[in-house]
Parts: C-alpha cells; sequence; structure tokens
C-alpha cells in the first residue's frame, strides 16, 4: 500500500537556480527527504500554458530549454527522467470525468518550471514525470478544480507538484541583486498568502481565488497569472473536494532578487 503524499507548491525562480548560491536551492535538495517516496510526479508548471487542458503521455520526454541568454552549461543540462504513459490517461479520465475535457500531448516535454526544481529534489531522475499544462486565460476557479480532480492520484503515490513564483514581477528583477532582501511590495503579498494558507480558514481558498484583488500589490507581484496559477492546482488537489478552508503548510520563505518570492507550500 503506497502512502498518501502532499501536493506541493514550488517557486522555481531563474532556471540558473540549478546552480545559485541560494537557501531555496538548498531547501529543494532536501524536500525529498521530508516526504514520502512517491511513484511518479505530476507537475503543472507555469510554463506549460494552453487554451485547453493538456497531459504529457510520451515514455521518453526530452528536456526543453525554453528560455534565452542564460549561461551555456544551463543548456548542456538534461533531466532524463521517463513519463509514465499510463498515468497520463488515468489522470486525463479523472478531469474528464470532472467535466474538464483533456488532450494527451506525446510530444511534449520537460520545461524548465518542471526539470529545474526536480532535478534539485531528485538529481538521479528515477522518480517517472509528466505534466499537466495550466489555462492562464481561464478563471482560477479552474485550477483550482483541476487539482481537485486529481486529487485521488496523492493516494496512489503520486506527487502533485505545482511550480510557478509566490510573486513573479520579472521586468523588477534586473533592477536588483540575487540576493538582496525583500522589498516591501512583494513582502507584503507573500506574507499575505503564506498567512491565508497557514491560518486555512473557513472561505480562505475564496480569498486565494481572488489574490489580483485581495492580495497587497496583486497586479504589481502577478502582473500576468501564469506564474500564481499552479498554486491554486497543488491547492485543490491537497484540500480535495467538499472544503473551501485552504489550510497548508509554509514549507519554505525566501526571496530572490528582492521581488522574486521563492515560498513553497505543501497540502496533506
Ligand atoms: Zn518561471
Amino acid at each position: 500500500m503506497m502512502s498518501t503524499v502532499p501536493s506541493i507548491f514550488v517557486s522555481h525562480g531563474a532556471p540558473t537556480l540549478v546552480f545559485d548560491p541560494v537557501p531555496t536551492r538548498d531547501f529543494l535538495r532536501s524536500l525529498a527527504r521530508t516526504i514520502p517516496r512517491p511513484k511518479a510526479i505530476l507537475c503543472v508548471s507555469a510554463h506549460w500554458d494552453t487554451t485547453a487542458p493538456r497531459v504529457g503521455s510520451t515514455l521518453r520526454p526530452h528536456t526543453m530549454h525554453d528560455f534565452y541568454g542564460f549561461p551555456e552549461k544551463l543548456y548542456d543540462l538534461h533531466y532524463p527522467a521517463s513519463g509514465y504513459p499510463a498515468l497520463a490517461e488515468q489522470a486525463a479520465n479523472l478531469l474528464d470525468a470532472a467535466d474538464i475535457p483533456v488532450t494527451l500531448d506525446d510530444q511534449r516535454g520537460l520545461d524548465h518550471g518542471a526539470w529545474v526544481p526536480l532535478s534539485l529534489m531528485y538529481p538521479l531522475a528515477d522518480i517517472p514525470v509528466l505534466q499537466l499544462s495550466i489555462q492562464s486565460h481561464l478563471p482560477p476557479d479552474h485550477h483550482l478544480q483541476m487539482g481537485r480532480a486529481l486529487a485521488p492520484l496523492r493516494e496512489e503515490g503520486v506527487l502533485i507538484i505545482a511550480s510557478g513564483n509566490a510573486t513573479h514581477n520579472l521586468r523588477d528583477v534586473f533592477n536588483h541583486d540575487m540576493l538582496e532582501p525583500p522589498v516591501p511590495y512583494a513582502k507584503a503579498f507573500a506574507d499575505w498568502l503564506t498567512a491565508r494558507i497557514v491560518s486555512g480558514g473557513a472561505g480562505d481558498s475564496d480569498a486565494l481565488l481572488d489574490y489580483l484583488r485581495q492580495g497587497p500589490n496583486g497586479h504589481r507581484n502577478h502582473p500576468s497569472p501564469d506564474h500564481f496559477l499552479p498554486l491554486l492546482v497543488a491547492l485543490g488537489a491537497g484540500t480535495g473536494n467538499g472544503t473551501n478552508n485552504c489550510a497548508g503548510r509554509l514549507l519554505h520563505d525566501g526571496y530572490t532578487y528582492g521581488v522574486l518570492s521563492m515560498a513553497a507550500y505543501a497540502w496533506g
């Protein structure tokens, strides 16, 4: 019998997180030791954004270097985890049953939102990985519902890991050094997010769905929704149906470039 694994949200920052001497890198390298070893990983990355949900279904997902202008050694990295076509089908069936139609995608590889954190967590790449896309043009609630539909997979030992950023104003990144302390506008949003999740009272998942208005400086911290929406999938997968609280745990609190909260959370 597999033990139930939590669902997790991690902030992936810049692709160079793999090398950068920042606390978040150390956190990700130690994270796997704190949770049951999963039989497979379903990753929801900010960097796969499609008009309708897609699930990667290839047995051999290639490593995508979906970024530009970074050091050469980053393009030499590969994360050779296998895929898991049967699990892709199972995930698609769960989503279909929740009236969320899904297409299987046997061409898609692993984008850096997936392989950057996974190469730190599971450097041997010996656990199968598949990805599910987000739909940034659809409402936040759609993502919460996708997560809820996938919740049963956790009982079968599937780690649902969402990868985005707790705050994500990329334009402001270039005004700051990597190890700078947090700027007030980003810290205010990340602290609000953590308080909602850690207190997790009734209705607090509604507050997270309304993050752009209720979160301090919501639009400034998330000029586009793609790095926030994965969190809602992890939330749904971790809390399941029939609850609108969002009680979870803060796993890690850190910043890079002053404006990127690298916060990570777990549910279940
Ligand atoms: Zn990203």
